[in-house]
């Protein structure tokens, strides 16, 4: 199905353990040179999920925490704890890693999950980014990210990793 949003023109493609169709998708966003597609990758550690974006590989095995964060980091990708106060979250485990950013609004989440995310964010110093945890196509851009970046992926994993980016509710998406 062919979806697109008024004014969100960039979204991440990162699927559970996955990179299938990362590429794929990739390809099929490649003819439209207003939209951007960001590969990526959810990995679920035994301690909770993390977020890849920049990647369209898997990182290597065991997927500890550590290995997933260092992973990032050694190609300059950035590393994300997903919805920390939910299922599958880190929470203030996530202190322990080096991540590059903390997911303060996660569409599937609580008000209350996400504004302890924030917190979260704010005590450790580091940036905080939206996601819709969308898994069908009526999920997508319930939230977004507003990054001060240039449209191309590298410029935008720099800014979030400078913290140029901040969160808001984005009320869906419009069929084609
Ligand atoms: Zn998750």
């Amino acid at each position: 199905m062919l979806a697109a949003h008024s004014f969100i023109k960039v979204a991440a493609v990162t699927d559970h353990d996955s990179v299938r169709g990362v590429k794929l998708t990739v390809q099929l966003a490649s003819v439209y040179s207003d939209i951007l597609i960001i590969p990526g990758v959810e990995i679920s550690t035994p301690i909770g999920d993390i977020i890849v974006l920049g990647t369209d590989e898997l990182p290597p095995k065991p997927w500890t925490p550590e290995v997933v964060v260092d992973y990032a980091k050694s190609i300059d990708a950035v590393s994300i704890v997903a919805h920390p106060f939910r299922t599958y979250g880190m929470g203030e485990c996530a202190r322990d890693y080096k991540v590059d950013a903390i997911e303060v609004l996660n569409g599937g989440s609580t008000k209350e999950a996400n504004a302890q995310a924030k917190l979260l964010a704010k005590s450790l110093g580091l940036p905080g980014t939206a996601g819709s945890d969308a898994h069908q196509v009526s999920d997508l851009f319930s939230v977004c990210s507003i990054i001060e970046a240039d449209l191309n992926v590298d410029s935008i994993l720099n800014s979030i990793k400078k913290g140029f980016v901040s969160t808001q509710i984005s009320h869906g998406l419009k069929y084609l």
